[in-house]
């Protein structure tokens, strides 16, 4: 296996960062999980504009431009011979020393790695995931703005652990003003009445890139979008209800806090969104 690894590919055994790398000692950094289908990467444009956004939020100068970013991901993507998988692409601040100061930290270090992903069996996806509220809530925007997709996931991982805790396959993670932000690694959706509503993005989630392009897939098919803020009643009393992310891609909820959601099958409009959005990532 090739990694990038900042000015090139190096074998995995040599893909090393440094103990002082701020993005070990203080989670500072950012990073983007990017799909690949059929050798071509997933949205690309979207995922390099989210990447510098918060390379400018958290005032880091990613050491690229956004074309050598595309070459070294392809470059990476042929080396591994990557048709259907997963780019995780990550820049760290770079090595500084155990004071917190990133502005003496030399070089960001970007690092790239190309391989396969599988969330969740593929029985699951028919069958549909059980979700649990829970009680970690997503970042507070003026803490760090939820749209920034940093190294920093420590509160999502307590999200997780609360979810495995109670046997569900995600956590539904919710603001300080208990409104639904998204899932600990996903953004939310439900279907009322077949109208389709996902919280907004201020709301407190990542503005995911397979939400954005299920919010355009949804209004090519004639389905009505809604983006308003959704409370637990809304997830409980939902005819459908999906995540999306690039890992997961688009995947039904059946059961959340011990009810069932609709049917306790993944719903029509879940189906034809799944559908839809791989006839889509395929073409
Ligand atoms: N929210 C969080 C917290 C995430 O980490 C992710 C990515 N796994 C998503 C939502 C989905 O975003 P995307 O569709 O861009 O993968």
């Amino acid at each position: 296996m090739k990694i990038w690894l900042d000015n090139g590919l190096v074998d995995k055994e040599q893909a090393k960062v440094s103990v002082f790398d701020h993005g070990l000692l203080y989670g500072d950094g950012i990073f983007e999980g990017i799909r690949v289908y059929g050798g071509k990467i997933f949205e690309l444009d979207a995922h390099l504009k989210r990447l510098w956004e918060s390379a400018r939020v958290i005032r880091l100068d990613i050491p690229m431009t956004w074309d050598q970013m595309k070459e070294a991901l392809y470059q990476t993507v042929r080396a591994n011979n990557v048709i259907d998988g997963y780019i995780r692409q990550i820049v760290t601040r770079g090595i500084g020393d155990l004071g917190l100061n990133p502005f003496i930290c030399q070089r960001p270090c970007v690092i790239i790695i190309a391989g396969n992903v599988q969330l969740y069996e593929e029985e699951l996806y028919e069958k549909g995931l059980k979700v649990v509220s829970v009680p970690t809530c997503r970042n507070h925007p003026m803490a760090l703005p939820p749209q920034v997709k940093s190294l920093n996931y420590l509160n999502n991982i307590m999200a997780k652990i609360e979810a495995i805790d109670a046997h569900a396959g995600e956590a539904i993670m919710y603001n300080n003003e208990g409104y639904v932000a998204e899932a600990s690694g996903d953004n939310v959706f439900i279907v009322k009445n077949g109208v389709l509503y996902t919280p907004p993005v201020q709301a407190g989630s990542l503005d995911g890139i397979t939400r954005q392009v299920v919010l355009r897939l949804a209004a090519k098919a004639g389905l009505p979008v809604i983006e308003k803020n959704l409370t637990r009643f809304d997830l409980y009393v939902a005819d459908e209800f999906f995540l999306t992310g690039s890992a997961a891609e688009v995947i039904g909820v059946v059961q959340i806090d011990g009810r069932t959601v609709g049917q306790g099958t993944p719903g029509p409009i879940t189906r034809q969104l799944r559908k839809l959005f791989f006839e889509y990532a395929r073409s």
